[in-house]
Order: structure tokens, then C-alpha cells, then sequence
């Protein structure tokens, strides 16, 4: 049925062998098809005429209608140059060719009817227009307005005569024959649903549009259909994957889950750690294999939502265990649980690399006995030795942290595969979500414990510096702790190294020993030292810690009230975010002061504001992806999925959840696709699902 969109671009009209062999170098166009789908990136709008009057107000290029009125040639240096005399009922303009008047002057004609587009620049009183495009017409009427497409093209291309407009031409000349060619593969209900064009005049407008909004129409259209394919595939990966593994039963909820709801659990759950509970309750105790990302803002209270499903899973019988990226995390997550579940008799354990010799085989052995019930620990959870009697659930926090072989890793830890939840702390807009990790289920913790008084942000410029510094004093003096935190980018590491030292010591000299102590962590420090001085801090025994982003990730002090952030323009949002929520953590007001110098572009002012106004992590990553757009967000290894033709997963928010919402409405209604109005879409999808075979990055 396709046939003409298969047929190679050589065989278009105005194209042969030679400029097809460029084509598919230069724009991998190798068929009529692939020349329809070489979308234009932007239109100019030629859908009206401005007047030769307006011209002396109007900046951009204008289109003129009228007549010629007389033409000369007239000598410019060695050569000549065509003049050309135009009027329409407002006035003239001189049309000037100073090359290629060859080919115009014997289409000239006085009276002749032309259309005209250009721009105008000033000469003295008058105006001209150099090297316009110009279009004769047979008569007035004969001419038609339309929006002009703009397309990507390169030096190669033009040479061959595929600029723009080259393309535009070969793009017209196929137009015409795509007549009944482009079947529609939406379901009629869907297109009439969302009003949709069809594909065949989306394809015709989207190249040729009559308007603005036809073009508008037309990128609708066929964004839908991109992002709704997308959505579809992504749905459908996840119930094959499903259907694939079975999953333990974990359905009972028991002693240990009510007794420590009931009885230990220390505050009232957030409404949104319960609507967590639920979600991966429901996973778990139906016999499906759960694979379920919870993001939740730094502070949100993801390990106590954890830590109850974990039991549920000891309630059935079953050991779990969380991993987390760093010796500090982890033991964090020790401490943490085995204080939640002091009164209760289970066993929580923590294996990490350092742990000794003669522990680690104890421990490896309690694990086989069944005897621990909650494993806390590193990478080290992962050695091939760490077996467990009967692994149900495995929880991994700060997930980007650990590739995927190490992740999948934690599958094999059981006969039947443990349930897995991962954890971040780095909200990502719904959209990636939903496009990047759309075959995993998400949950969200999308509200704080009551009571936790939000961050005061506030910008800084050098000059403030000793304000910030007696404002340091003060809060030393209520008996609080400071982070100092200073960049340390990669390319310029020996200068942002001296930076740290060099703020090191005036903070040193500022707050001096014996009465201060002031801490430093850095990257280069060999690890125990690093921790040595973590614990002081932790344990409050330093007052100040001075140190790079080593302290991103995670760790908890309480104690800690504001955090300063020097050259805090240097830094990414959802970086500087990371760092604001080391603080805010206990019951007292905190404070985040971003330190800048005086030069910042455009992109570090709407960054700073956005953390002065915000405390919302979402809402900061919205903002972050309108300034870096998903691909630096997301990372390269991930940018496969970015192959999106038309939508912009920054600007088409409402657009990629319309089309998930449509996509499970479908399977809803139709789970295997088999109704005779998805026949077309079922093909389409089989065709896509063959071609990438291995999608998930997350297991
Ligand atoms: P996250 O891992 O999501 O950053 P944590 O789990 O470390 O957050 O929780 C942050 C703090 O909030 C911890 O001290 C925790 O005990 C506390 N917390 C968790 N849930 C609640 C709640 N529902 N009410 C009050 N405090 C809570
Ligand atoms: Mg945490």
C-alpha cells in the first residue's frame, strides 16, 4: 500500500542519482517517505501583503503585491545591475538584482503582475529591495497565500541546490502524489475525540499550510501521534514485562505492619506516604512482579514509606533490604530503622564495604538462617556471597547512582525475583517520567511532614559578605550548624580547588580555633579522613562544614540551619536544590544563602529566582527542563528515547499526558488490540516494539 513512500528519493522529479546520494548523507533521506517526514523546523508567514507605504515602519521582510512598471540595467563597477521599477495603489519601490538579471529580465513585463518578497533597507530618502524572491503572476488574481516552510539545511546540501527553499521545491513536487497514499492509523473514535486532522492533511499542511493555524493543526496532529506511539509502546513493554515475571505474593498485611503503625510509628503518616503504602501494597500482594520508582522531594520521608512496605514483605515471611549509593547513606538507613523498630523484635543489619571479616561471615550466615529480616547496606549487597533465605523486597535509594548490571544484580537475589522499589530524591517532571521511566509504575510523595518550615532562600552578592559572615556568628551562638559549600567542576578543578582552600582559611580566620571549629570535606581526601570528618559534624562537634558536593547526597544533620553556597551560579538547579535540602531538616527555621559575584547571564538569574521563590523540587525541575531541555537532564546514555521528531517533551507537558491518559484508555478498552479499529495501530505498534527491542533501563 506504501509503496510510493518506499520508493528511493533518486526517483523523484528533480532529484536523480547525484543529489540523492546527497540527500541521504547530508538529511538521511532515503525515500519519498523519509523526504515527508523532513519536517520544517519554522514558517514564515507570507499569508498576507504589506504595502509599499508600511514599508519605512516595518523591520522584517515584507510581501508586496503590483506591477512593474519599467526596467534597466545600470553599470555598477565592471558589470551591471537590473533595476527594476514596482508599484502597487500605495507607492514605488526599486527592486535591485545586482547578479542573476539574466534570468529575470526576459520574464519582465511592464504591467506585468508579480509578487514580491524581501527586505527593504534605506538608501538616503528611498528604499529598495535587493534580490527579492519574485513570483510573475498571469494576472492579479492568479497568486496564493500561504505560510513559507523553513528546513534544516547545511553548506553540502546547498551546494546541490537543497537549501531551504530547494528542499521546500522537491518537498511540493512530492506533495501531490501522497494522494491517498498516508492511511490513517489512530482509531476513527480517537480522532474524533480530540478533533484531530488526518495524517494525510497533517502531512499536506505541515509542509504547506495555508496558515498559522493550519500549521499549528497540522503539528498537533502529528505530535500526538508521536508521543501517543510512544505512550503506547511504553504501556505495552510494561504488561509483556509483567505477564513475563512472575512476581511473589505478598498479600497479607500482619502482626509487624499493624503493630508498628499502631503502636511505634512516631507521627501520623503524610497523606501521600499512605497513598504510597497502598500503591505498593497493591503491587506487591497480587502476584505481579512490582517495579515501581518512588520520587519524592529531599525530606519527604521515603525511607519510613519504605521501611513499611518492607514490612509487609517480613509479614509474609520474607527478608528485605535496601541499598544505598554511600557508606554514610547507609549507615544512615541503619540507624534510622533500627531506631524506628527498636521495640520490636526483628533483626535490621548493615553490610557495607568496611564491615570486618568476621561480621560480614556471620552475617552472611544470618541472612541464609532467615534470622535478619532487614539487610541495610552498599554495593556490597550485591557480591555474589550475600544470599538470603527468602528475599521479597529489595529497596534501592538515590537509584541514578547505580548503573543498570547493578541494578538488575538484586533481581537474581531470589528464585522468583524480589520486588524492587527505587527511590529518588531528584523529582523529574511528570513528562520525563512518563516518557523515560513510562514502563515502570510511579509513585510520588508530593507533600512534606506538617510542621516543616520551608528554607529561606535568599541571593547575595560579594559585597554582603561580612553581613553573611556575622549572620554565620549568630546562628553559631543558638547552637546551630553551617554548611559552606564550594563548586568543584571538573574542567577547571586546580582553580576551584584553590577557591576552597583559599575560603577555607578566611572562614578558619574568621571563626577561629579554640572558640570554632570548622571542617572540611573535599573529594580529594582519602575516604577515612572524609568520614572522620563527617562524623564530627554529624556529631556536632564542628560547627562549620567547608566542603564541596560530596555532601549532595543525602546526609542528615539536623542540627544543620543554614547553608551557604558560594559561586552558586556555577551550579545546575536541581544541583543547588540537593544542597538547600541538607538543611530544614530539624525543628528550626533554616536558611540557604546562594553567593554569587556580580556578572550572572540570563540563565543563572532565572535559576537563582527560581530558588528564592520556590521550595517545591517539582517545580524547580520544570523550570530546569525549560532551561536545559530533557537530554542534559536525562543524561546520553538515555538520549535513544529522544529520537522525537516533532514533540518537545519541555513544551508539550499536556500533550505527553494527554497521550499517556489516551494510550491506557486504549489498552483499557482493548489490552491485546485486537478490535478491528486498532488493527492498523496494532501493526504500526508490532513494527515499533521489533525495532527496539531493549528498551527499560531500569530493573
Ligand atoms: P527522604 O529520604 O525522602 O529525603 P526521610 O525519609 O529521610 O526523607 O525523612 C526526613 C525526615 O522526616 C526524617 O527525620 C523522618 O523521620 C521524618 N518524617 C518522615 N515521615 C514523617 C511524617 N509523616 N511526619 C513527620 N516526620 C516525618
Ligand atoms: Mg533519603
Amino acid at each position: 500500500m506504501n509503496n510510493i513512500l518506499s520508493t528511493p528519493i533518486e526517483y523523484l522529479k528533480g532529484v536523480g542519482p547525484k543529489r540523492g546520494e546527497i540527500l541521504r548523507k547530508e538529511a538521511g533521506i532515503f525515500t519519498f517517505g523519509d523526504l515527508l517526514n523532513y519536517f520544517p523546523f519554522r514558517y514564515i508567514d507570507k499569508s498576507a501583503y504589506q504595502k509599499v507605504r508600511d514599508i519605512p515602519h516595518s523591520e522584517n521582510a515584507v510581501q508586496l503585491k503590483g506591477q512593474i512598471r519599467g526596467y534597466k540595467e545600470v553599470k555598477f563597477g565592471k558589470g551591471k545591475r537590473l533595476e527594476v521599477k514596482f508599484e502597487d495603489e500605495t507607492g514605488y519601490i526599486d527592486l535591485i538584482w545586482f547578479k542573476g538579471g539574466k534570468w529575470i529580465t526576459p520574464k519582465l513585463e511592464v504591467g506585468g503582475w508579480v509578487k514580491v518578497y524581501g527586505k527593504a533597507k534605506q538608501y538616503g530618502a528611498k528604499y529598495n529591495i535587493a534580490h527579492p524572491e519574485i513570483e510573475f503572476l498571469k494576472h492579479e488574481n492568479e497568486d496564493s497565500l500561504g505560510m513559507q516552510a523553513v528546513y534544516h539545511s547545511g553548506e553540502k546540501l546547498t551546494q546541490l541546490g537543497f537549501s531551504s527553499k530547494g528542499i521546500e521545491r522537491i518537498i511540493k513536487q512530492l506533495l501531490p502524489q501522497i494522494k491517498n497514499q498516508i492511511p490513517d492509523f489512530l482509531p476513527d473514535w480517537l480522532i474524533a475525540e480530540l478533533n484531530l486532522i488526518s495524517r494525510e492533511e497533517a502531512m499536506v499542511q505541515i509542509h504547506d499550510p495555508k496558515s498559522y493555524d493550519h500549521a499549528k493543526k497540522a503539528q498537533l496532529r502529528l505530535k500526538f501521534e508521536e508521543l501517543f506511539l510512544l505512550q503506547l509502546e511504553l504501556l505495552f513493554r510494561k504488561e509483556i514485562t509483567k505477564k513475563k515475571i512472575k512476581g511473589i505474593k505478598l498479600d497479607k498485611v500482619g502482626e509487624h505492619f499493624n503493630t508498628f503503625y499502631s503502636e511505634h510509628l512516631p507521627f501520623e503518616l503524610t497523606n501521600a506516604q499512605k497513598r504510597v503504602i497502598k500503591e505498593v501494597r497493591a503491587d506487591i500482594g497480587s502476584g505481579i512482579h512490582m517495579n515501581r520508582l518512588l520520587q519524592g522531594d529531599v525530606g519527604s520521608g521515603k525511607t519510613l514509606a519504605a521501611l513499611m512496605c518492607m514490612l509487609i514483605a517480613i509479614d509474609n515471611g520474607y527478608q528485605a533490604c535496601i541499598m544505598a549509593p554511600t557508606e554514610i547513606l547507609a549507615s544512615q538507613h541503619y540507624t534510622t530503622i533500627s531506631k524506628f523498630l527498636k521495640k520490636m523484635d526483628l533483626k535490621v543489619a548493615l553490610l557495607t564495604g568496611s564491615t570486618k571479616k568476621a561480621a560480614r561471615k556471620e552475617l552472611h550466615e544470618q541472612l541464609l538462617s532467615g534470622e535478619i529480616n532487614i539487610l541495610c547496606g552498599t554495593h556490597a549487597l550485591l557480591e555474589d556471597i550475600v544470599q538470603y533465605k527468602d528475599l521479597g523486597l529489595a529497596i534501592i535509594d538515590e537509584q541514578h547512582r547505580f548503573g543498570v548490571a547493578q541494578r538488575s544484580r538484586l533481581w537474581k537475589k531470589n528464585s522468583l525475583p524480589p520486588h524492587i522499589l527505587v527511590m529518588t530524591a531528584t523529582p523529574i517532571p511528570r513528562t520525563l517520567a512518563l516518557t523515560f521511566y513510562g514502563d515502570l509504575d510511579i509513585s510520588v510523595i508530593d507533600e512534606l511532614p506538617p510542621g516543616r518550615k520551608s528554607v529561606q532562600t535568599t541571593h547575595r552578592l560579594e559585597s554582603a559578605r561580612l553581613n553573611v559572615f556575622q549572620f554565620v556568628e549568630d546562628e553559631i551562638k543558638k547552637g546551630r550548624q553551617i554548611y559552606i559549600v564550594y563548586p568543584l567542576i571538573q574542567e577547571s578543578e586546580t582553580l576551584d580547588y584553590q577557591n576552597l582552600m583559599d575560603g577555607f582559611e578566611s572562614i578558619s580566620r574568621r571563626f577561629p580555633l579554640p572558640k570554632y571549629k570548622v571542617s572540611i570535606v573535599h573529594g580529594k581526601m582519602k575516604p577515612a579522613d572524609k568520614d572522620y570528618e563527617m562524623q564530627q559534624f554529624v556529631e556536632g562537634k564542628t560547627h562549620i562544614m567547608v566542603a564541596t558536593t560530596v555532601i549532595e547526597v543525602g546526609v542528615n544533620v539536623p542540627n544543620a540551619s543554614v547553608m551557604i553556597i558560594e559561586s552558586s551560579e556555577k551550579f545546575g538547579l536541581s544541583q543547588l536544590h540537593q544542597l538547600r535540602g541538607r538543611v530544614g531538616r530539624g525543628a528550626d527555621q533554616s536558611y540557604c544563602i546562594l553567593m554569587t559575584g556580580y556578572k550572572l547571564s540570563e540563565d543563572a538569574k532565572k535559576r537563582l529566582a527560581t530558588m528564592v521563590d520556590t521550595n517545591d523540587g517539582f517545580k524547580i525541575s520544570e523550570v530546569d527542563l525549560k532551561l536545559r531541555g530533557p537530554g542534559d537532564i536525562m543524561g546520553t546514555q538515555q538520549s535513544g528515547i529522544l529520537d522525537l521528531k516533532l514533540a518537545d517533551l519541555a513544551r508539550d507537558a499536556q500533550l505527553v499526558s494527554l497521550a499517556r491518559s489516551k494510550a491506557q484508555e486504549l489498552l483499557e478498552r482493548d489490552a491485546e488490540m485486537n478490535e478491528k479499529v486498532h488493527q492498523a495501530l496494532a501493526h504500526r505498534l508490532r513494527v515499533i516494539l521489533k525495532s527496539r527491542p531493549n528498551w527499560s533501563r531500569i530493573s
